[in-house]
């Protein structure tokens, strides 16, 4: 490494934040870190609507008009919130009120209406950018310091389509309609791609989306397999950061930018496209992931090969069978994947919410594709994630309800995740974390079925209660770190109570 620099940071400071010339900046721990160690906390900068979003109130994210014969518009500016209270809330009041009511700029309620909802509504996405513009003004020290030499990637962004759009749509915009031609053309792309490639989601208490910047956060590289884990309050918008795995003095922190249960072509193109940098992290660089297989096929032409790419750092790169000689080329395999990954979307879209053709849909798509996908591959993966939830919560497939193969099921399942997300989700991962819980349930209900048929002795079902305890054990470990304003918190808060009766029990035998 070249040409190290440093911030001043205390010796008590978690991390700290080193620069070299390959990567820029990025952040190491300061001294040795424990898994589950809270290490930042950081309010936003700036936070509002996504990109491409539908119509939504301006304050708090709820879809807008919030019924159909009632469209409230903001008194003063005439754009979209719920009502007075969120007129007046500040991120709206003191920002981009004032700029449209200056600038006599009303929204168009008929356009954003009628608008084809895929592409959003144009006139909502130069928000959170005019946020930012403004707040660059105002917390002078904050941006200098933390924002301003954020990545904002326009070399490669000028070649891009979306940087036509948002010339329309933001830079013109703000320049002409709302005269704002005090900020350069330059400035404004730096701002939307300094959004663009740095923003986190935020989920509002509702359960709406939007999109925050949390500049010490974002400073973190990227790597397919992390050991941080972040949480966004839904009520005040904090980000915690937190350890996953033990981190020794002066190891690298790395978060993920992608989601884990997706193969690696997909990871890949979704890095390129949105934060614009090719991964080679060490997950991405192994044809097998790191031997859990999410990427691998079946071969149809032998019995026991598996069909695996020669270099996957290469989308173009020849897959060939391990077993026999049968390859076939990059092209070919992401076809196939597109076919598929729009069957497991199409699946993955219907909510627990809407009963059991939740449960249904997947496992039928689960089933077509067995002899095609690796028993561990993503899409299998990213499926069974859900089944695992869905056992038990669905109507009609309550866990009270469950056949004994189908509480089997279940735990087969879990089992099967855990060993794929022991190598990409490993340690205190809040999907690690749940995927525990889901599996202490069936593995209870499968024994006190067991005993009081007669199957097993009170020696048997006392070592099978001790193994779902120390399962539930492991998953309130990890869960007890998550915010109680999150479900992940809660049913954290539920698990604990449940060990206290579970060991009860135990002692009881
Ligand atoms: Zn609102
Ligand atoms: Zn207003
Ligand atoms: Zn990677
Ligand atoms: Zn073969």
């Amino acid at each position: 490494m070249s040409q190290e620099s440093q911030s001043g940071v205390s010796a008590s400071q978690a991390y700290k934040v080193l620069q070299n010339e390959q990567v820029g900046r990025y952040m190491v721990a300061n001294r040795e870190l424990h898994a589950g160690e809270e290490i930042i906390t950081e309010m936003p900068f700036v936070i509002g609507p996504k990109a491409c979003t539908y119509p939504l109130c301006l304050s708090c994210f709820t879809p807008w008009p919030p019924k159909p014969n009632d469209k409230p518009l903001c008194s003063k500016c005439g754009w979209p919130v719920c009502g007075q209270e969120c007129e007046n809330a500040s991120q709206h009041k003191d920002y981009e009120c004032q700029v449209f009511a200056q600038a006599n700029e009303k929204f168009n309620v008929d356009a954003a209406l009628d608008g084809n909802s895929e592409n959003g509504v144009p006139q909502l996405e130069c928000i959170t950018p005019l946020r930012l513009l403004l707040e660059s003004e105002r917390n002078v020290e904050r941006w200098n310091k933390e924002v301003k030499d954020m990545e904002a990637h326009n070399k490669t962004r000028c070649q891009k389509s979306q940087w036509k759009s948002d010339q329309i749509n933001i830079v013109d915009y703000l320049r002409k309609r709302l005269k704002l031609d005090r900020f350069s053309e330059e400035y404004i792309q730096t701002i939307c791609g300094i959004l663009e490639i740095n923003t986190f989601e935020v989920r509002t208490a509702k359960g709406f989306s939007a999109r925050g910047l949390y500049p010490i956060v974002a400073m973190m590289n990227h790597s397919c397999v992390s050991n941080t884990s972040h949480s966004i309050s839904p009520v005040d918008y904090r980000i915690r950061l937190r350890t996953t795995l033990k981190i020794p003095a002066g190891g690298e922190l790395y978060a993920s930018y992608t989601h884990s249960l997706l193969p690696t072509i997909l990871r890949r193109e979704h890095l390129l496209e949105g934060k614009h940098f090719a991964c080679a992290c060490p997950r991405c660089s192994d044809p097998t992931e790191l031997g859990t297989h999410m990427s691998s096929l079946k071969c149809n032409k032998c019995d026991n090969g598996i069909v695996l790419s020669l270099d996957s750092l290469d989308s173009e790169s020849t897959w060939k069978c391990t077993h026999c000689d049968f390859s076939t080329n990059g092209q070919a395999v992401r076809k196939i994947l597109r076919i598929i990954q729009a069957e497991v979307d199409a699946a993955e879209a219907i909510s627990g919410a809407d009963g059991a053709d939740a449960i249904y849909e997947r496992e039928t798509v689960m089933k077509k594709y067995r002899l095609i996908l690796h028993p561990h591959h993503a899409f299998l993966s990213m499926l069974r994630h859900s089944l695992t939830q869905m056992y038990g919560r669905v109507d009609e497939y309550l866990l009270d309800d469950l056949p004994d193969v189908v509480l089997e099921h279940k735990v087969d399942m879990c089992r099967l995740l855990l060993q794929i997300l022991d190598v990409v989700e490993p340690g205190y991962s809040r999907v690690r974390g749940m995927t525990l819980y889901e599996l202490h349930a069936p593995l209870l209900f499968l024994a006190k079925g067991q005993w009081n048929a007669g199957v097993i002795d009170e020696a048997r079902l006392k070592s099978k209660m001790i193994e779902a305890a120390n399962i539930l054990k492991e998953a309130v470990m990890i869960l007890s770190l998550e915010s109680s304003e999150t479900s992940e918190g809660q049913i954290g808060l539920v698990a604990k109570e449940s060990i206290i009766q579970l060991e009860q029990s135990i002692n009881d035998l």
